[in-house]
């Protein structure tokens, strides 16, 4: 039994007729890897790299990223590794960059916005990154992008650093969690190889919902449609330029997310290693004509609730 279902989980994510979604683990350190695969992972679509700047005393240095960077991909042994880049502020702070008090981080100083402010964070990161790449297939990706004018800055910034180390082509991708990102995917897309939705900001923001308020947290449901519908917004414009989207962000590990999202467009999904099973189950259930149905439908849907309420027809 245990080895059927051993198995099991190693196959890919198949609808009954045949359309495969890829379904990788966000995971953070290079330890983490070997249960993610045993999962059922088939790489890595998320590494959280503020991880690595959490909890010490300071920065870790360009070698010390390299050497991190060149483990994870050791140990993915040939699969593919998508790499954020830090993303500090918001909820992650970190006391030895001395960053300004703000009042509302989750709209200030956060991710690529401090990166482009901070060249001393940015350089040797995308250095490690950029020497690590010559050992696997790796990808970069930028969090809380929100204008064309920072995709440019940071392409122009990747591949002054990949010259200067005569390093390899990276393909460079970006979170979508900021709706003004969803809603120009079409201008983006032109820009980045790949999107990333990171539901779990985007729902924040588009439903002026702080991810941890306590009394409402609840009510920000991944699923409610104003969400659905910036990322069928963002699939088409990714579409429009041949580039494919991902999900990172909570709803992929959601069953019934990763449903709507497969119906939706995406083509992978990335989750919490222990998310894994449900969702290539869920994937597994239906015809890929049955999940289109199921996308619009939710798409049609006044609500998070009615959207749920879609789970039991979906059979
Ligand atoms: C997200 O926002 O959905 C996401 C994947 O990034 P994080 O949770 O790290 O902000
Ligand atoms: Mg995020």
């Amino acid at each position: 039994k245990l080895l059927q279902a051993t198995r099991e989980a190693q196959q890919p994510a198949r609808t009954r007729d045949g359309q495969q979604v890829e379904v990788a683990a966000n995971v953070n350190r290079p330890e983490q890897v070997a249960a993610a695969l045993q999962a059922g992972a088939e790489g890595v679509g998320l590494m959280r790299t503020e991880f690595l700047f959490l909890e010490r005393d300071s920065a870790p240095d360009e070698e010390e990223q390299y050497q991190t960077y060149r483990a994870m991909l050791a140990a993915l042994d040939g699969r593919p590794l998508v790499i954020r880049t830090l993303d500090i502020g918001g909820d992650k702070q970190v006391p030895y960059l001395n960053l300004p008090h703000e009042e509302n981080p989750f709209l200030g100083v956060r991710g690529v916005r401090l990166l482009l402010r901070r060249p001393d964070l940015m350089l040797p990161q995308l250095r490690a990154l950029y020497r690590a790449a010559a050992h696997g297939p790796l990808s970069i990706m930028f969090p809380m992008v929100s204008t064309l004018a920072e995709v440019k800055l940071l392409r122009a910034q990747c591949e002054q650093v990949r010259a200067e180390l005569n390093a390899p082509v990276v393909p460079l991708g970006i979170m979508v969690e900021v709706p003004a990102a969803a809603t120009m995917a079409d201008r983006l897309a032109e820009h980045v190889d790949f999107f990333s939705v990171g539901t779990n900001d985007l729902t924040q923001y588009v439903l002026a919902i702080d991810r941890q308020h306590p009394e409402l947290a609840a009510e920000a449901d991944s699923l409610h449609p104003a969400v659905l519908r910036l990322i069928a917004q963002t699939v088409a414009g990714a579409r429009a330029h041949g580039r494919w989207v991902g999900v990172c962000g909570g709803m992929a590990g959601d069953p019934l997310g990763a449903a709507i999202l497969t119906g939706l467009g995406v083509s992978e999904l990335s989750m919490s290693p222990r998310d894994i099973p449900a969702a290539k189950a869920s994937i597994r259930a239906a015809d890929l004509a049955a999940l289109q149905t199921l996308a619009q439908a939710a798409l049609d849907c006044d609500s998070a609730t009615e959207v749920r309420a879609l789970q039991g027809a979906q059979a």
